[in-house]
């Protein structure tokens, strides 16, 4: 099979096209075309004589998962796009710009399903899938970028589409290293249910993300039943990992209305996290045909009363009132779903 190129780091590029290309301002300009720019064909690369492009089309590829489906803009502009590769699997990004500013995120899968299985989401509904390569993950990102034209100081890229990243840690970080050549760490937020060895790798990197943690629950017994990993990586220590991460957090909390939205399950939270230095960004639940039917999203009020609650105890909180809802891109809704039938596509 052609290695493509946005699967290697600058040094193995640099040793790959050793044979094709001698000088090393070649290799450079390769290089920055791939990781500045981001083109998906050597075709783009102008600034190269024909006869090389010709050559390096021979030996590599520069391809990305190809676009299957685009939904029109949501309300909010929030498009969801639906990328499939040559195995057949489907991967969801979401494009969601910011009305209030001139910012604008992107949210990547970094695997196609997700074996995770937690029971408010639809990727982990639909199962285990595979890792996502490099050149998926980037492929995505530059995708939508080139489509709506966004410049690179203004992009956020958030790992929280289809699966767990810190499950595909290596590929997750060759993936940050080229994204960080245009976005800077601080603009990068790598979301997980909690992977403990995952977290400590995250944080002996040189440079590192914004962490984003799944909570959902304030307590051991009640997020086992909603998050199983909960029984492989408890509560406790999940909370000493996250107090060791050096870089921000943010702690991401589902709201079940009756579930997990009370009062005093808001003061538990507070007490969970005391230490952590995190805000809290609260979920409304997004139903979904293919989740438990007891699953509800809570009223206005029991949000707003859960969040004040939050921030008498201290804790700097958010409402995320999810962008792209009715497109189903909300947090939670990925699933390589068919865009135009909305037959859902289970990962292979
Ligand atoms: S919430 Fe994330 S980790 Fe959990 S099943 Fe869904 S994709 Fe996997």
């Amino acid at each position: 099979m052609t290695t493509n190129l946005y699967d290697l780091a600058p040094e193995q590029i640099e040793a790959a096209l050793g044979e094709v290309v001698s000088p090393p301002f070649r290799v450079r300009q390769i290089i920055e075309w791939l990781h500045e720019r981001g083109v998906g064909s050597f075709e783009a690369m102008s600034n190269l004589p024909k006869e090389l492009r010709a050559q390096l089309a021979e030996r590599f590829t520069v391809a990305f998962p190809e676009v299957v489906e685009r939904t029109p803009p949501a309300a909010d502009g929030s498009r969801k796009y639906l990328f499939t590769r040559g195995d057949g699997n489907r991967i969801e990004s979401v494009y969601m710009p910011m009305p209030t500013s001139e910012r604008t995120s992107v949210c990547l899968s970094s695997q196609a399903g997700c074996a995770v299985g937690c029971t408010f989401c639809v990727t982990g509904f639909f199962g285990a899938g595979r890792n996502l390569t490099p050149s998926e993950m980037l492929g995505q990102f530059f995708t939508i970028q080139h489509e709506h034209a966004v410049p690179h100081e203004r992009m956020n890229v958030v790992f929280m589409g289809m699966g767990e990243p810190l499950l595909n840690f290596e590929n997750l970080a060759a993936t940050l290293d080229v994204l960080y050549t245009t976005v800077a760490p601080k603009r990068i937020t790598v979301s997980t249910s909690g992977i403990i060895p995952g977290i400590d790798a995250l944080a002996k990197l040189e440079r590192r993300p914004n962490l984003a943690i799944s909570i959902n629950a304030p307590d051991q017994k009640r997020r086992s039943e909603i998050m199983p990993i909960t029984a492989k990586y408890p509560l406790p220590e999940l909370i000493a990992a996250l107090k060791r991460y050096p870089g921000a957090i943010t702690v991401e909390y589902v709201l079940l209305a009756g579930w997990n939205d009370a009062p005093h399950d808001a003061v538990a939270l507070a007490r969970l996290i005391r230490g952590l230095r995190a805000k809290v960004n609260a979920i409304p639940f997004n139903a979904d045909p293919n989740l438990p039917p007891w699953m509800k999203r809570p009223t206005d009020a029991a949000i707003d009363h859960f969040v004040d609650t939050l921030v008498r105890n201290g804790v700097a909180v958010t409402v995320r009132r999810s962008k792209g809802r009715e497109i189903a891109a909300a947090c939670g809704q990925l699933r390589g779903k068919d865009v135009a039938t909305g037959r859902a596509a289970r990962p292979r």
